[in-house]
Parts: C-alpha cells; structure tokens; sequence
C-alpha cells in the first residue's frame, strides 16, 4: 500500500490509499477517487509540502541570513587597501612600543624631533593624550613590535 495526498478540484486535501502508483492512476481515470469532504472526483495528487517553494522561500532566506556574515567583495577589496595603505604609513613610522604615551607627549611638547611613531598605549594612555590635544589614531589591523617579527 502507498499513500498519496490528494487535493480536490475544491482545494480539499485527504489522503488517499491505493495497492500502487498504477493502481491510483487506474482508479482516478475511470473517477473512483472522490474527494471524502464534497464528492469531486476532479482529485489530483496534492503538491507535497518540501517541493513547493512558497513565497518568501524559507531555505533562500536561511541562505540569505548566512550570506550575512560574509564581507561583501568590495568590503574586503577596501579592508585590504587600508592594511596596505597602513603597512605603507608604518614603514616611514618608528616603533616605540610601550614607550607610546611618553614619546607621544615629547613630540606634541616639543621635546623631541617631530617624527612619526607607533607604538602600544592602554585605553587610559590614550584617553589622556586625547584629552591633552595630542593627535594620535588607533592601528586598525595588529601590528607585530619589530622585535617579535623573528
Ligand atoms: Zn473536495
């Protein structure tokens, strides 16, 4: 025995039982399969749930909802350039590691040649070269000190 759903010309869905594929072919041709609820005999098999893709198609918003955590070609393109641009900005920029804050202030109180530097500062480093009007930009990408590039 298999079991098809069925759907009436009326929009009706039951379920009906036959010994074979050919057997409810054969039945529905000579009008033997009705419709339980209204007596159509106008029955085809009922669209099976997975094989209809309904508006608003669930497993394409699933993919869409994944999609979401991949960066846009253009996105990386630009996070790449910025990485480059830094790693370029870097080269010409002398690594003062901890030292950040302290050579940050000789340079904006000129107590020191002007150059450019990099280095590491806490959050309240930087806060207070903020607040002392010294011009200073976080590192977008990591940066290795020089001593630890080996
Ligand atoms: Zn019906």
């Amino acid at each position: 025995m298999i079991v098809f759903d069925l759907c009436c010309d009326a929009g009706h869905r039951f379920e009906g039982w036959f010994g074979s594929s050919d057997d409810y072919a054969g039945q529905r041709r000579r009008g033997l399969v009705a419709c339980p609820q209204c007596g159509s005999a106008a029955v085809d098999k009922a669209p099976m749930a997975p094989a209809v893709p309904k508006k608003g198609n669930q497993r394409s918003e699933a993919r869409q909802a994944l999609a979401g955590g991949v960066m846009p070609p253009e996105a990386a393109a630009m996070l790449h350039k910025l990485a480059e641009l830094q790693s370029e900005a870097l080269k010409s920029s002398t690594w003062v590691g901890e030292a950040f804050a302290e050579q940050s202030r000789a340079i904006h109180y000129g107590e020191r040649e002007p150059e450019a530097i990099h280095g590491q500062a806490s959050a309240h480093d930087a806060r207070e070269l903020i607040e002392e009007g010294i011009t200073i930009a976080p590192i977008l990408f990591p940066v290795a000190a020089p001593d630890e590039l080996n």
